[in-house]
């Protein structure tokens, strides 16, 4: 193994946080409770060093923070929230793949993410359904796009793909580039903006090695785009990867407009296009997260008068049972 990978495996694997270390760590700001150890048993606390680094600097009530530590409040039940919000596993011909939308589809390559997001929608897939993906699984879920010719573009998604080995990822992408109806990939990852050092020339070799690929990264806050990040979003745009942003709105993180109105010059700055704007699933246990539909349209109405429009990204929800996500403004 490289040097470069002993590096980012060894940050991936200090990421998860146990209880005690926890509220020594952030005793200002976090009081003890049987609640609270529930809540970190139902999703537990995973933070990067790196991450860590930035609440350091940013503060441990801002908005890095609020993304990734826990809070009571994850353990109300809130009417109208569910563990799958979006039925996923309803479209899952096999364990794996998600095929919902007809001309692409989305494998879930494996449960490990760099961070654990305390609004993820896919907080609790993550625990319960996914537990048979790799590798086996991978042959039939080839099996299956290749009799499936709609469809165009595979989507790697998790957990997140680039918590993998390089040689993991390099195998899958080798699969799915054999099947000739297949034209474009796309990753869907949070790793540039919380485990940067992941993002090794190795990496990006292998990315840019078989079909068209799309990077599809999730900055939440300007204060995510750091000298660091920046560096490494530049050595893939300078290796053919085009890069786009999905961002979660998210009540006291970014739901005001200098804030989105900072992240979005900030991101086409740096060469990466804003792509969606998510309205929360209403996953349960991340309530205390949601923003109210007819103030995103007021923050977006905002951005357009004052943001080039091609930084504005697409305001989307996803409605469960439809196919695809639908567009709010
Ligand atoms: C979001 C999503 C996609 C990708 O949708 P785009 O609109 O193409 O970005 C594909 N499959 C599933 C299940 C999704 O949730």
């Amino acid at each position: 193994m490289s040097e470069s990978n002993v590096i980012w495996q060894s940050q991936l694997n200090k990421a998860r946080i146990a209880y005690d270390s926890l509220l020594t760590r952030f005793s200002d700001v976090l009081a003890g409770s049987d609640a609270l150890k529930q809540v970190l048993k139902d999703f537990p606390v995973k933070i990067t060093p790196y991450y860590l680094d930035l609440i350091n600097k940013t503060g441990k009530t801002g908005p890095i923070a609020k993304q990734v530590l826990p809070s009571v409040a994850e353990l109300e039940a809130v009417s109208g929230t569910s563990p799958d919000p979006l039925h996923e596993t309803q479209f899952m011909p096999v364990p794996g793949l998600l095929h919902k939308y007809s001309n692409r589809v989305l494998v879930l390559l494996t449960q490990t993410c760099a961070v654990h997001c305390r609004f993820c929608f896919r907080r609790h897939a993550l625990k319960n359904n996914l537990k048979t993906m790799l590798p086996a699984n991978l042959e039939k879920i080839a099996d299956y796009i290749r009799v499936h010719k709609e469809v165009s573009e595979v989507i790697l998604s998790g957990g997140d793909p680039l918590t993998l080995a390089s040689e993991a990822i390099d195998h899958t992408l080798r699969l799915f580039s054999g099947i000739p109806h297949i034209r474009t990939f796309r990753i869907h990852t949070k790793i540039p903006a919380v485990l940067p050092e992941r993002i090794t020339k190795d990496l990006i070799e292998i990315l840019s090695r078989y079909k068209t690929m799309w990077i599809v990264t999730h900055f939440n806050h300007p204060y995510e785009l750091t000298s660091q990040v920046i560096e490494v979003c530049a050595a893939m745009i300078n290796h053919g990867l085009p890069l786009l942003n999905q961002t979660v709105l998210l009540k006291n993180v970014n739901d005001n407009v200098d804030t989105l109105r900072d992240l979005f010059l900030g991101l086409i700055q740096l060469r990466i296009k804003p792509y969606y704007l998510h309205l929360l699933d209403a996953v349960a246990g991340a309530s205390h997260f949601g923003v109210e539909e007819m103030k995103a349209v007021n923050l977006l109405k905002m951005l357009n008068k004052n943001l080039p429009g091609y930084a504005v990204p697409v305001l989307v929800k996803e409605i469960p049972g439809r196919s695809g996500k639908t567009p709010i403004f």
